[in-house]
């Protein structure tokens, strides 16, 4: 296990990611949604464009066959052609002898029926076709090139750089116009649409692939750092404000124990030992003053009164001190209330998370909810004292070692609470002595923290225990009563 307090680092991990990729997938699909939008622009304006061409070829060949080959048909054909680059040849029938091929004249029978011009496939010629229509004035075909049909100049795709294939098909040919660049990619987008003739009846499909690289790396890294600086920037926000009120906290411990131990006690004592101590100095004084004035009996019995009044009053300021002490350790149990011991043991850990993940402690804690009869703040200071004597004592011994297990556990009428450390323990002598109090085997130690503790858990009905833990180090078990259910 990780040492304490180390384990959000995961989870500060895992919001960056899942952000991250939310971001990155945001972006991912709003660029590939405007690659569509200006996909399908284009296949629209090339559906447009390649309409009319057709249209154009059915008006042509309309006006062809309504008036008579002209007497200088191929002067004629040549403007044409130079007009629409696209009409390789313009034939004639009957004046120029025999159709090229057997169909010509079945496709020239179908456009007497059905006043339509037919297109002739040229199987042998991919991306050329013949146009035949039958008129009053005699039958024209026209043999056209596709790929000159289309106007470069207004088309939408630069023509050897874009990555759309453009495909026409009529019937199972299929021409292609534009090869498209670019292989293979994680998406496709399509159209295919049939072109508006009624006489050709050709389809136009345009393919496009997108590849990994054409997603907005920059822009998709950029989220990803962008989101991290954030949660770092939330991070460092919430730890300092976690530091502050953890050291507010500690501070109010320290104030909360100090009051208790030194100033209750100091203040009562004051007070107490004050008219005593007055009556000790007045009775003791007039003493004096009449053992050196006189010599007579009743001077000497005066004397002897007074300072028997002195005994009197020291035996009072004994009394008081015996009183403050008994006060400290059996004070009224009405403070007590029903507590979440694991509760309180948490908020401790956590208070003094900085401490063992610099100390590098693995905490194992295994804590029930159980509620026993404390009260907060007492419960809190012996639960700290324990687990700082346990870190102070853990660094003693190599990182690799420093274990502290607290386990709480119901046990009859008792919640029992067990911190135990692998640190350097303590000698059986020492072992007597450890709620002793100014009791301290440490250079800067007070030694009021054991026997503090051990004050405040009488007060609540409890007691604590020191023990050896096997292989090495401290068990020190807490006993304070279960409050009824
Ligand atoms: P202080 O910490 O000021 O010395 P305490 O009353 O808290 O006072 O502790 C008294 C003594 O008990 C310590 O000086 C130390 O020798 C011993 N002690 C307390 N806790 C442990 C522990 N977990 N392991 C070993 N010795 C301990």
């Amino acid at each position: 296990m990780k040492p304490w307090a180390r384990k959000p680092e995961r989870w500060w991990l895992l919001a960056w990611a899942l952000g991250a990729l939310l971001a990155a997938t945001v972006l991912a699909q709003w660029r590939l949604g405007t690659l569509r939008e200006a996909f399908d622009l284009d296949a629209r304006i090339a559906h447009r464009l390649l309409s009319q061409r057709l249209a154009q070829h059915d008006a042509v060949l309309v006006t062809l066959t309504l008036y008579s080959a002209p007497a200088d048909a191929a002067a004629a054909d040549a403007t044409l052609r130079q007009l629409y680059p696209q009409f390789l040849q313009v034939l004639r029938q009957p004046s120029e002898g025999l159709w090229p091929a057997a169909q010509w004249a079945s496709a020239e029978a179908r456009s007497r029926q059905t006043a339509q011009a037919q297109v002739l496939p040229l199987p042998a010629s991919p991306g050329r076709y013949g146009l035949l229509r039958a008129g009053p004035q005699g039958t024209v075909a026209l043999l056209i090139e596709l790929s000159a049909a289309v106007p470069w100049a207004e088309w939408p795709l630069p023509r050897d750089t874009s990555p759309v294939q453009v495909t026409v098909w009529q019937g199972g040919q299929a021409w292609l116009l534009q090869p498209g660049q670019g292989g293979q990619g994680a998406w496709a987008f399509e159209v295919r649409k049939p072109l508006a003739s009624e006489s050709q009846a050709f389809g136009l499909q345009l393919q496009r692939q997108v590849g990994w690289a054409e997603l907005p790396w920059a822009a998709m890294l950029a989220a990803a750092l962008a989101w991290g600086g954030l949660l770092a920037l939330w991070r460092t926000w919430r730890r300092q404000r976690e530091q502050k009120s953890r050291a507010e906290e500690l501070l109010r411990l320290g104030q909360v124990s100090r009051l208790n131990a030194l100033g209750e006690l100091a203040a009562g004592l004051a007070h107490e030992l004050n008219q005593p101590l007055t009556a000790i100095v007045a009775n003791t004084q007039a003493a004096r003053r009449l053992l050196d004035e006189g010599e007579a009996e009743e001077d000497a019995s005066a004397a002897r009164q007074a300072m028997s009044q002195a005994v009197d009053q020291a035996h009072r300021a004994a009394d008081v001190v015996a009183r403050l002490r008994r006060t400290v350790a059996r004070p009224e149990a009405s403070d007590r209330m029903a507590l979440d011991v694991a509760q309180a043991v948490q908020r401790t850990l956590h208070l003094l998370a900085p401490e063992l993940a610099r100390a590098e402690v693995q905490v194992q804690p295994d804590l029930p909810a159980l509620q026993a009869l404390a009260e907060p703040v007492a419960l809190e200071q012996v639960i700290h004292n324990l687990l700082m004597n346990a870190v102070q004592a853990l660094a003693q011994v190599p990182v690799p070692e420093r274990r502290l297990d607290i386990q709480l556990h119901a046990e009859g009428p008792w919640a029992v609470l067990r911190i135990a450390d692998s640190g350097p323990g303590f000698s059986e002598d020492t072992r007597r002595r450890l709620f002793e109090p100014f009791f301290s085997t440490k250079p800067e130690g007070m030694g009021l923290g054991l026997s503090l503790c051990e004050t405040l858990l009488t007060r609540l009905d409890g007691r604590i225990e020191a023990s050896h833990h096997a292989p090495r180090g401290a068990v020190f078990t807490i006993h304070l009563p279960l409050a009824p259910a």
